[in-house]
C-alpha cells in the first residue's frame, strides 16, 4: 500500500505542469451566456469557461414537477441529455463546478468527455466525474482558498455555503453530505450529494466575474472582493439568509453589474413565476446597491462586456 501511494505521488510530481494557456492575441472583452439554472458560458474569444452546466433540464417540460403527481420516492437513474449539451456547449476549455448536486453536476462529465475540458471542483465533484469516466488528467480538485493562474485567466476558489433549503433544515439531509466513495454508473439521484460548495472569482479579459451557484455565502470570504460582474444566486431560499442582498453588496463593494442566477427553477415552476421571483430579487439588489445594474439574463443570448475597462469596468449600456 505504501509503495502504491508513493508511486502515485511520484507520478503526480513528475506530471507535466497544469494547463497554462498562451496569450495568442489580446482579449476582446468577456462574453457571458446564460445556460439555465446556475449554468453559464464565459468566454473571451479564445478560452471558454463553463459553469455548472445543466442543459439536461430542458429535456423536461417547463413546470414538469409542479404538474406531475407527487414524488413516488424512487431513486431514478439520471441520464444527461447529450444532444442538448452538445448543441449549447460545442467546445469548452474548463468547467467550474460550485457543488455536486445533480442540477450542477449532471452534465459535467458529458461536457468534459465531449470537449476535453478540464473540470475544476471539489473532491465530491471529482468522484462523480471519475465514476462517469472523466480521465484523471482532466480533473483539478480544489479545497477552497486557492488562487490559480492559468495564463489566459486566473481563478480564486472561494469557500462558500449551500442554499438554506427546507426551512434551514437542509444540512440535516443526506444530500448535504459528502459524495460516496464507491460510485458505480449508472448514477442515481442519490449519488449527487453536495460535497461542499464553492463560489469563484474568475479574472478574465480585464474583468473580474464573481460566480455563485447557490443562495448563501460566507461573508468574510466575500469581503474585499471587487468584481465588476457578479452572478448572484437569486432563488427563493435566499430569504432564509439574513440581509442577503445587503450583506453581499456591501462585502463586494456594490458591483456595477449583477446577473441573478439559479432563478429559473425550470422544471419546478412556470416561466411567469420564475420571472416574477427574479424581478423581486432584482429589486432587492437595487435597494441594497442603487447604482448596480441588474440584468436578468435570457437563455442562450450572449452579452459582451468590452475590453476597455479593467477591473471595475462600467456595465455595458443598452
Ligand atoms: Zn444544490
Amino acid at each position: 500500500m505504501i509503495n502504491r501511494r508513493f508511486a502515485l505521488l511520484a507520478g503526480l510530481a513528475a506530471a507535466a505542469p497544469g494547463p497554462i494557456l498562451a496569450a495568442a492575441k489580446p482579449p476582446q472583452g468577456v462574453i457571458l451566456t446564460y445556460l439555465g439554472n446556475a449554468g453559464w458560458r464565459i468566454e473571451d474569444g479564445r478560452t471558454v469557461v463553463i459553469v455548472d452546466p445543466f442543459l439536461s433540464q430542458f429535456h423536461l417540460p417547463r413546470a414538469f414537477y409542479r404538474s406531475a403527481s407527487e414524488d413516488d420516492g424512487t431513486d431514478d437513474v439520471l441520464v444527461p441529455d447529450e444532444a442538448q449539451i452538445d448543441a449549447h456547449v460545442p467546445r469548452a476549455d474548463f468547467v467550474l463546478v460550485t457543488h455536486a448536486h445533480q442540477d450542477h453536476m449532471l452534465d459535467v462529465p458529458t461536457v468534459a468527455k465531449h470537449t476535453g475540458a478540464t473540470v475544476i471542483g471539489s473532491e465530491g465533484a471529482g468522484k462523480i466525474a471519475r465514476a462517469e469516466g472523466v480521465p484523471e488528467k482532466q480533473l483539478i480538485i480544489v479545497k477552497g482558498g486557492e488562487d490559480l493562474e492559468f495564463g489566459a485567466f486566473s481563478l480564486r476558489v472561494i469557500p462558500s455555503l449551500h442554499s438554506e433549503l427546507a426551512g434551514k433544515h437542509y444540512n440535516n439531509s443526506p444530500f448535504a453530505g459528502p459524495v460516496a466513495d464507491d460510485l458505480k454508473p449508472p448514477l442515481r439521484e442519490s449519488a449527487y450529494h453536495e460535497g461542499g460548495t464553492f463560489a469563484y472569482l474568475l479574472r478574465i479579459a480585464g474583468h473580474q466575474v464573481l460566480i455563485m451557484g447557490g443562495m448563501n455565502f460566507i461573508e468574510r470570504e466575500m469581503e474585499g472582493l471587487r468584481p465588476d460582474i457578479a452572478l448572484i444566486g437569486a432563488g427563493a431560499s435566499h430569504r432564509e439568509v439574513h440581509d442577503y442582498a445587503g450583506r453581499l453588496m456591501r462585502a463586494l463593494g456594490d458591483p456595477p453589474a449583477v446577473f441573478p442566477t439559479h432563478w429559473d427553477s425550470y422544471a419546478n415552476m412556470t416561466a411567469e413565476a420564475a420571472r416574477h421571483g427574479a424581478d423581486l430579487f432584482a429589486a432587492e439588489i437595487k435597494a441594497a446597491s442603487p447604482r448596480t445594474r441588474v440584468i436578468i439574463p435570457a437563455y442562450f443570448e450572449p452579452m459582451t462586456f468590452g475590453a476597455s475597462g479593467s477591473g471595475r469596468a462600467k456595465a455595458p449600456g443598452g
